[in-house]
């Protein structure tokens, strides 16, 4: 048999994974058994994941094992909505990007990528791009709101390069995930940060429109100064995956001291009387949170039934 060698794997193209090993990137499949594991897992093994390859021939391996993930960011599968669909293994950072504008400023979707996060054991960073077009006040609120709660915020402009040095900061030294819409200016960024890394501006969201998400896979890519980047293209709107009901206040750091102190021990902060958690709600608890807080609820709960 074959010695085993440590890599990671860097993208996936169709049923081929990159993965890089030590002085080099093999062509890999998986294994029989991993093949046979599919039927529990979507994928075995996704873009992030440490595995064990065998070497063939010509630059292609062969992944016999997936090392245990240290975090993941996961959904339900589109097809199959009972199954775990993994995006990302092992990174450390959420990189949650939005826009001043073009695309409009959407918090909800800052809040349902702050739960994401936090259920797959990932760091979590907000970057508002795009300040070079307007400088809206409520932005600048909402911003303050998430710094308030713990969370590191930058602004930034990729054609200024306002907010570009603490960005690469950011960046140096980790495995970050970029997400958020597309034309929010992922790309470009990564461009600024790096301009070795090339990506095509307009690329990942030209492939968005077209649908054609079999073609459009994550991938990791080193930074020169260290660390690593994925971008997502093709994920915009998603389910969250492993969370239940109960636990999704845990999500909401504003929220958590309240707990336990409702009328009711079973109250989910929603319609129920004396409810703690709402009654903080313009005095402590900021009323964009809660809405978002009432949405994934709600969705959860429907999900339940
Ligand atoms: P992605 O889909 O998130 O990767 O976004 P892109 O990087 O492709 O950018 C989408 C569009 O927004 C392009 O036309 C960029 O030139 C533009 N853009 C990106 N960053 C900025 C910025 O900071 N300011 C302005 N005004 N436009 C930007
Ligand atoms: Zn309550």
């Amino acid at each position: 048999m074959s010695e085993r060698i440590e890599g990671t794997v860097l993208k996936r193209k169709g049923s081929t994974l990159q993965v890089a090993i030590p002085g080099g990137v093999l062509e890999c499949g998986l294994s029989g058994k991993l093949r046979h594991d599919r039927q529990l897992a979507i994928a075995p093994a996704v873009v992030g994941d440490r595995v064990e390859v065998t070497q063939g021939e010509g630059g292609t391996g062969v992944i016999e094992k997936v090392l245990p993930r240290k975090s993941r960011l996961s959904r339900p599968d589109t097809q199959d909505p009972k199954r775990e669909s993994v995006i990302v293994a092992n990174a450390d950072l959420l990189l949650i990007i939005q826009a001043v504008a073009a695309p409009e400023f959407d918090a909800h979707i800052v809040d349902r990528s702050l739960v994401m996060a936090r259920i797959g054991g990932l760091e979590a960073a907000i970057v508002v791009n795009k300040w070079d077009l307007s400088n809206p006040p409520e932005i600048e609120r909402t911003v303050e709101v998430y710094g308030a709660l713990g969370y590191r915020t930058l602004k930034t402009s990729a054609r200024t390069g306002e907010g570009l040095p603490a960005l690469r900061d950011l960046l140096a030294g980790r495995t970050t995930v970029l997400f958020g819409p597309s034309g929010v200016g992922k790309s470009s960024l990564l461009n600024a940060v790096d301009p070795a890394i090339h990506l095509k501006v307009g690329e990942l969201s030209e492939k968005t429109q077209e649908g054609k998400h079999t073609t459009t896979w994550a991938e990791l890519m080193p930074l020169p100064g260290g660390g690593h980047v994925i971008d997502t293209p093709g994920i915009e709107v998603f389910g969250l995956w492993g969370i239940e009901v109960e636990d999704l206040v845990e999500c909401f750091p504003e929220f958590v001291e309240r707990i336990g102190t409702c009328r009711f021990n079973d109250c989910y902060h929603d319609a129920e009387p004396g409810c703690r958690i709402r009654d903080a709600v313009g005095s402590g608890i900021d009323p964009g949170r809660y809405q978002s807080y009432l949405k994934i609820l709600r969705g959860l709960r429907k999900g339940r039934r």
